[in-house]
């Protein structure tokens, strides 16, 4: 495998940073994950706009235009002969003396991209029998929807779901409204068949993949309600599922232990999955 290190294609097992690396002392950076189909990015140019978006709210400068910045991604994709997986990016405030001020503006981004085939397969077999989640208090901090690397809460939730036996934690907030899982948007279908899922505006990252679900929602002329819901309302829904990059729709069929629905993946998420990838732009 071949990692991509600012500015240089290097062995994955050589590809390194610096201690003094921001991203390592201080998680101050941001990232995204795309996916990889038929040796294709898919919807590339959404997830760039993310970027440029996450570091402009942090004031970290682009580290190179974003043409460029395809070029290195497609290569890594190539270097590696990704078919079906992921691209990760990652850009960190660079190195410098361990100090919280931001380095001398001079200091130049980092920048680390890795790809990995994944087996489509294995997720469709996941997706096929549906997916375990737990709840969890979210303890986040407020700018959730910057995609930062800084992932402690997701990780110690996540971990805590595999604890459990699930797969994914939802994140639910004071008010007793779910915001988001670990590591992707949370959905419901309502006992009338719409689809609700939290607004964007506060409380979650917008996934990439939650927009493109709108549009492929609109396709299938199916409703969708943006608005908060809480557990309890998850709990006596027809159907639950979660959409990310590396997850598309993934069908929740227990959560906190009880059966959604009928206990099995449900259509409306199935339907969802299925089209995807006739709705997401995939570069050519
Ligand atoms: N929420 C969180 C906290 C995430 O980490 C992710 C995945 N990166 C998502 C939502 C889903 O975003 P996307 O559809 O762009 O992968």
């Amino acid at each position: 495998r071949i990692a991509y290190v600012n500015g240089l294609y290097v062995p994955h097992a050589e590809a390194v940073v610096h201690v003094e690396d921001r991203g390592y002392q201080f998680a101050d950076g941001v990232y995204e994950v795309c996916e990889v189909r038929g040796g294709h990015m898919v919807d590339e140019r959404r997830h760039m706009e993310r970027l440029v978006r996450s570091l402009n709210e942090i004031r970290i400068r682009q580290p190179m235009p974003l043409a460029a910045l395809g070029v290195v991604l497609r290569e890594t994709v190539r270097r590696n002969r990704v078919r079906n997986g992921f691209v990760y990016l990652q850009v960190t405030r660079g190195v410098a003396r361990r100090d919280h001020y931001f380095p001398d503006p001079e200091t130049p981004p980092s920048i680390v991209v890795t790809a990995r085939a994944a087996d489509p397969a294995k997720g469709e077999a996941v997706a096929a029998q549906g997916i375990a989640i737990i709840t969890v208090p979210d303890n986040r901090w407020e700018r959730v929807d910057i995609k930062t690397v800084g992932l402690l809460p997701n990780v110690l939730a996540k971990e805590a779901a595999r604890q459990a036996g699930a797969r994914e934690a939802w994140f639910v907030d004071r008010d007793g409204n779910v915001t988001e899982g670990g590591s992707t948007n949370a959905w419901i279908v309502t006992g009338d068949g719409k689809l609700v899922t939290r607004p964007a505006e506060s409380g979650i990252l917008r996934g990439i993949t939650r927009t493109v679900m709108m549009e492929v929602a609109e396709k299938l002329q199916l409703r969708v309600e943006e608005r908060a819901f809480t557990v309890k309302e998850a709990l006596g829904a027809r159907e639950a599922f979660v959409t990310s990059a590396t997850n598309f729709a993934t069908p929740v069929v227990r959560i906190d232990g009880q059966s959604i629905g009928d206990g099995k993946p449900g259509p409306v998420a199935r339907a969802l999955r299925e089209n995807f990838h006739k709705v997401a732009e995939i570069a050519r």
